[in-house]
């Protein structure tokens, strides 16, 4: 019987692992579907990590250090896929595709989330290469240069406002004349004078060349197609958070999630199921960020620890 089980191998799972196995736990396994690392391996560049300020490091390259200090510590890490956690008597088990079930004392959910891909010609061959979904992390390379933002929720509008404080020009492109957007938000951003929204329109192309994106071709409700020359689209479509692990055989959430697929959890990322965690972005109210996510980990592992020994 584990320890504890850690689900996901990005900034929140890597971390938990670390202060997990610093913390005294003898048998951590992180379980990681793919290459640990997480989200942020896909980012060109990572500037806005506090002490990790080395100009042109990718996000590959600034994650592979968590690793190797992460496994010197005995974290233990398995690259598979863990497809459910299910809840039996005092323990967790959870089901591996393929092998056998493996039983935890405890959980810590670090599944990320993925945000949503609009589904537009030219999105995918320039992903990382002008096209981005986070404003935060990226927006600082259009410093006075003209940029767009597709999409008309919470999220496009309040991240086209944080980029009309950084990029000359900000253009909001969306399918509809009214905005999912709350009205105070819809009227902070027609307020801006660097923000122009583009209504009733959609994106047919995002253009480029080897060097990254170079335009956008945008389709109006009249069917004309017109070239936008802007080096950079932030794409808000939505986010789908990594929460199927969490679904018992009748699909339903062994734990408390809320109405847009986050776990619900309390300052200690502890969820509605005792010996249950849930850290970084699959979390409520995530702020989307490596730092965030690293400290919910830590967080998680630290209350882990403390609930091993209770029970002990
Ligand atoms: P994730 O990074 O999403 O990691 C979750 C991990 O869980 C993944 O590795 C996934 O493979 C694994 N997983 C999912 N389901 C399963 C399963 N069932 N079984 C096993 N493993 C599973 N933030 C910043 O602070 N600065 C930046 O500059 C920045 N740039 C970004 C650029 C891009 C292009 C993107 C996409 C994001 C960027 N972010 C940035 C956001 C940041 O990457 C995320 O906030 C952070 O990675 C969240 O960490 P996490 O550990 O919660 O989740
Ligand atoms: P969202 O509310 O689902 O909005 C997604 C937007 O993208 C919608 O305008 C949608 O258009 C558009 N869209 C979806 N698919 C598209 C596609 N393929 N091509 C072009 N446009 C597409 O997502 P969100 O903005 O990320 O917000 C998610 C949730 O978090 C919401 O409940 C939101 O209120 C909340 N949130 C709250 C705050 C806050 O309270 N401050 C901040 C951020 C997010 P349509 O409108 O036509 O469907």
């Amino acid at each position: 019987m584990l320890d504890c089980a850690i689900i996901g191998g990005g900034p929140a799972g890597l971390t938990a692992g670390l202060y997990a196995t610093r913390g005294g736990l003898k048998d951590v396994v992180m379980f990681e579907k793919g290459m640990p690392g997480g989200q942020i391996t896909q980012s060109s560049e990572i500037e806005n990590y506090p002490g990790f300020y080395q100009h042109g490091k990718t996000g590959m390259d600034f994650m592979d250090t968590w690793q190797e200090q992460c496994f010197a510590f005995g974290l233990k890490h398995r690259m598979e896929e863990v497809a459910a956690v299910r809840r039996e008597g005092e323990h967790f088990v959870l089901d591996i595709p393929g092998k056998e079930s493996i039983s935890a004392k405890t959980v810590i959910m670090c599944t990320g989330s993925t945000p949503k891909r609009a589904g537009v010609k030219g999105e995918n061959e320039f992903f990382g290469k002008g096209v981005s979904t986070c404003a935060t992390c990226d927006g600082f390379f259009y410093r006075n240069k003209e940029v767009a933002v597709l999409g008309g929720g919470d999220t496009a509008l309040e991240e086209a406002y944080y980029l009309s404080n950084i990029c000359s020009k900000v253009y909001v492109i969306h399918r509809r004349d009214t905005f999912r957007a709350a009205p105070s938000t819809v009227d902070r951003v027609q307020r801006k004078e660097n923000i122009e929204l583009i209504t009733n329109a959609t994106v047919e192309e995002i253009v480029g060349d080897k060097t990254g994106v170079t335009g956008i071709d945008i389709r109006d409700a009249a069917g004309n197609i017109s070239r936008l020359e802007v080096p950079g689209i932030f794409v808000f479509v939505g986010h789908n958070v990594n929460n199927s692990v969490l679904k018992d055989s009748a699909g339903n959430f062994i734990c408390d999630i809320n109405e847009q697929g986050q776990v619900i959890v309390d300052l200690n990322m502890h969820t509605s199921i005792e010996g249950l965690y849930a850290a970084g972005d699959m979390r409520i109210n995530a702020p989307k960020q490596v730092v965030c996510a690293a400290g919910d980990g830590a967080t998680a592992a630290l209350q882990v620890i403390s609930y091993i020994q209770e029970q002990a």
